[in-house]
């Protein structure tokens, strides 16, 4: 099951989806969520925050613990911001906010290069993905370099 969990940032000019790893964070474990304009008036707090290319995510590692604790039985000293993040327990539906969006209208992209030439398509399908993760890597997102 995959539910989107959509949430606004602080200033309410951007907005990124949520995966929640096997549901078992409450989706309010997101104490806080900061774009890139927003992001700056933020006191970063590495016991609670992770920062991903300009982007905040604050979480409320109280309801993170007790839900790890209740539902996987762990113990609360593993449970840190990186290890929601990383271990997709709360992170970015996608690679980085907004991933979905881009990579439907990069694909789409691709598929009118189809009609114009197939054997190019099919080189260049199969190098999106590398080239796109190797892309994004370059440009800082966190999720990208754990990846490669
Ligand atoms: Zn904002």
């Amino acid at each position: 099951m995959c539910v989107d969990h959509k949430i606004i940032c602080k200033c309410g000019a951007a907005a990124a989806s949520f995966n929640l790893r096997d549901e078992i964070m409450p989706v309010e474990v997101i104490r806080g969520l900061y774009c890139p304009g927003c992001s700056g008036g933020v006191a970063f707090d590495p016991e609670t925050m992770i920062a991903d290319n300009g982007w905040v995510i604050a979480y409320d590692m109280e309801i993170a613990r007790f839900a790890s604790l209740s539902k996987m039985a762990r113990s609360a000293s593993g449970i840190t911001p990186g290890f929601l993040f990383d271990e997709g327990y709360c992170t970015w539906k996608g690679l980085y906010p907004g991933d979905a969006e881009d990579s439907a209208r990069e694909k789409a992209e691709l598929l009118k290069l189809s009609r114009q030439d197939r054997l190019k398509y099919i080189q260049e399908f199969r190098n999106w993905t590398f080239k796109r993760m190797e892309r994004l890597a370059g440009l800082g997102w966190r999720k990208a370099q754990s990846a490669g």
